[in-house]
């Protein structure tokens, strides 16, 4: 009865090791497995060569490492982004993104089926949540792309794929775990970056975090009424409980923020709307990663022009905000953000 195995790679290194023991195995063999599995990519118990064989028994017994299918792999001409779709093992599916750059390899990675937020700008809710991820197969699309690109090493994590990640808590911290663990994927936690849509009860457990995670907060609106109108979790979180929050968050941990706030042409784009955002992020350590709306087949919203953009941003310099604006990566290929689609032809 294979299905009532466990994956593997749904177990932390602490969770692994109380397990084994349970099992009479002796604890350092977790590390073993870890490494396999993570460092050398091991897809079976087969390949856990140096684990005495009796051992590999006893967990092909009881555990399971699922791998996990690329239905289809789509690579950007204008930049070199790959976009992948993976098949979950009750036959949905999900996406991930590899954004190569000099000296780094950043995936994307989704954290849910679907999205339950209904961004008014992002394809990712279009259908609606069908489901949590679970931890290995967050980790499954890291693996998966590791293995497309023969074990180049992952330098950086993006929690900003499909999904509200701090609404599927457990698993995504899980996952985060076994990619910043030495026996895992050895990724500094500053390199790992989660981003949350303004799920405040994330957040407040977030800061409890003891790793020097990244947060990362999508504001998109200034005012309530703008931000309500691009995002409806803003009604049930509205933006002042969320300022006041991540005033906290960064007083406590000593950390900054990066806010992203996608640019729309004539709905948040405007010299107002600049202003609004300089004093709503006055004297908050953080800075404003700006990014210029990417085309969605289904919605008619429009980027500013080079010129307004650029504008924007002197308005935060001349108030001290900091701000970057945020390069298009792979947008031949759909795979820019708020790209990522629930449904993908199988
Ligand atoms: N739910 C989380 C994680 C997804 S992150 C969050 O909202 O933060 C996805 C990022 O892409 C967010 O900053 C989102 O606002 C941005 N985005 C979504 N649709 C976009 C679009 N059409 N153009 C540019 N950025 C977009």
């Amino acid at each position: 009865m294979p299905q009532t195995k466990k994956d593997l790679k749904d177990f932390s290194l602490d969770e692994l090791n109380s397990r084994l023991k349970s099992l009479r195995v002796e604890p350092y063999r977790a590390k073993q497995v870890f490494e396999w599995m993570y460092q050398k990519g091991a897809k079976n118990f087969g390949e856990m060569t140096d684990l005495p064989l009796p051992l590999r028994h006893i967990l092909s017994d009881k555990f399971r490492v699922l791998t996990s299918e690329i239905i289809k792999r789509q690579i950007s001409k204008l930049d070199g982004t790959r976009k992948y779709l993976f098949r979950l093992d009750d036959n949905e599916a999900v996406e991930a993104v590899l954004i190569p750059a000099k000296g780094r390899q950043t995936v994307c990675l989704s954290s849910q089926v679907g999205c339950a937020y209904g961004c008014k700008f992002c394809a990712s809710g279009l259908l609606g949540i069908k489901r949590d991820l679970r931890c290995g197969e967050i980790l499954e699309q890291a693996l998966g792309i590791s293995r497309d690109i023969k074990g180049a090493r992952i330098t950086n994590v993006v929690m900003m794929g499909t999904g509200e990640p701090l609404a599927n808590y457990d698993n995504v911290m899980k996952a985060i775990s076994v990619m910043n663990s030495p026996y895992g994927f050895g990724i500094g936690a500053r390199k790992i970056t989660v981003s949350t849509a303004g799920y405040i009860p994330g957040i407040k457990r977030f800061m409890d975090e003891k790793a020097q995670i990244e947060l990362s907060v999508s504001l998109h609106g200034a005012t309530d009424e703008t931000r309500s109108y691009l995002m409806p979790i803003n009604k049930k979180y509205t933006l002042s409980e969320l300022m006041k929050v991540c005033r906290e968050y960064v007083r406590e941990k000593d950390r900054i923020i990066t806010f992203e706030y996608v640019l729309i042409k004539g709905v948040n784009a405007s010299r107002e709307d600049a202003t609004a955002l300089s004093k709503l992020l006055k004297g908050l350590p953080g800075k404003v990663n700006l990014i210029p709306f990417n085309p969605v087949s289904s919605f008619n919203f429009m980027p500013p022009s080079g010129k307004e953009v650029k504008e924007f941003q002197d308005i935060l310099k001349n108030h001290d905000v900091n701000s970057t604006i945020r390069a298009q990566r792979g947008a031949d290929i759909d795979a820019a953000c708020g790209q990522l689609r629930l449904r993908e032809t199988i």
